[in-house]
């Protein structure tokens, strides 16, 4: 295995958290468990959240083995049982003695310097600033558009106000508010399969106008369409990269509309090909066609964040796949953590593991040598994160 060990990474997909302060161990599954349901998915349904659902929705979490290999992952570096309350008691008192200390200690550990969050979850959204102060590792803030979409549609006003406060929310965050980048989370609205004509303006106009009224007829595609369009406009002016949520997400994700395949028409269009676009989550499970088009496309880039580590012992073949096809310094490592900081570090320590084990596997194939494969880790756990975000 190709040792990775001690090289920094950098997260380019997570999201901001806060200190929650003590955790049971239930608590601290559901916070951590990738899916799974909870108590309000099944309670807006009308389910009784009853003794036996609550003991199956833990079991369920405590089973996957993303679960069972960061329980591990703690218990190592605690130097206590593989336990989940083991470990859990162990967090809480390391975290009650000092937050900001013991993430220090667990981000050293797993070499995790820079986080690139996207602020749009959780709603409503954290404080940058509160966040900073409580994660000893560089915070990278990502402006997400659905907020402000969902603001603008509150807002009663016309389609040359809508226009004119979502291109100067989104200027403004990218010059002024400090942001590095834009996302979107289309893929859990109306889908990937977006045309690239939506950018006339007329489709924005239109579209608003029949949103208002009641239409339907896909006015509301037809307006989310055209709006992200519009944020790869502004990301190309200010030379920011665009972030799409691709593939898997939670259960409210449009599945069969995640793929990335969806976007080829969209980002080989003229207008668009400046765009640097990361697509987020590689497309997993979809993640060898993300690979492909970050191939094909020069500006494209692929993570494979959610995959590692929700996939578990799937890290290595992620890796594995998506390198088939996309370029060494176009793959970029991610982890989608959020809630609370043992996510970041057991994906981060997860990542490592896999990517040796790959680029052993490309040494021993014959396709890098052992200073090849050395630079490739670098490239893919931190350098071109820090090249995309432009973070030198
Ligand atoms: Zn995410």
């Amino acid at each position: 295995m190709v040792d990775v060990q001690d090289l920094a990474v950098v997260d380019v997909h997570c999201h901001p958290f806060l200190d929650r302060g003590e955790v049971t161990t239930e608590e601290f599954v559901d916070l951590t468990a990738f899916g799974g349901g909870s108590r309000s998915y099944l309670e807006e349904a009308g389910v009784a959240f009853t003794e036996e659902i609550r003991a199956e929705l833990q079991r369920g979490k405590r089973n996957t083995l993303y679960f069972r290999r960061m329980v591990r992952d703690l218990a190592a570096f605690f130097g206590v049982a593989p336990d989940p309350d083991a470990v859990v008691a162990a967090r809480n008192a390391a975290a009650a003695v000092d937050y900001r200390d013991y993430v220090a200690r667990l981000y050293a550990d797993a070499g995790l310097t820079t986080m690139v969050m996207d602020f749009g979850f959780p709603q409503p959204g954290l404080d940058l600033g509160t966040v900073r102060s409580q994660l000893p590792v560089d915070i990278v803030p990502v402006y997400r558009i659905e907020p402000l979409i969902a603001d603008l549609l509150q807002a009663d006003v016309g389609w040359g106000e809508f226009a004119r406060r979502y291109d100067a929310a989104i200027a403004g965050a990218l010059t002024t508010g400090g942001f590095k980048g834009v996302k979107s989370i289309i893929a859990y609205r109306t889908g990937l399969e977006v045309s690239p004509l939506s950018r006339t303006p007329d489709q924005g106009l239109q579209a608003l106008d029949a949103v208002r009224r009641g239409l339907g007829g896909g006015a509301t595609k037809k307006l989310r369409d055209h709006l992200l369009c519009r944020a790869l406009e502004l990301c190309i002016e200010h030379d920011a990269p665009m972030q799409i949520h691709t593939g898997m997400g939670d259960f409210e994700v449009n599945l069969p509309l995640c793929r990335p395949a969806f976007l080829m028409d969209l980002l080989r269009f003229p207008a668009y090909r400046g765009c640097r676009v990361l697509l987020v989550h590689g497309g997993y499970p979809y993640h060898r066609e993300a690979a492909y088009m970050a191939h094909v496309l020069p500006r494209v880039y692929c993570d494979v964040s959610e995959g590692i580590p929700f996939a578990g012992p799937g890290a290595r073949s992620i890796f594995a796949e998506v390198l088939e096809m996309a370029p060494l310094s176009k793959v970029v490592y991610g982890s989608d953590g959020y809630t609370l900081p043992e996510i970041n570090f057991t994906s981060a320590k997860l990542a490592k593991q896999a990517l040796g084990q790959v680029l052993q596997d490309l040494v021993t194939g014959g396709f890098l040598d052992d200073a090849e494969a050395r630079d490739a880790a670098r490239m893919i756990l931190a350098e071109n994160a820090r090249a995309l975000y432009r973070l030198d």
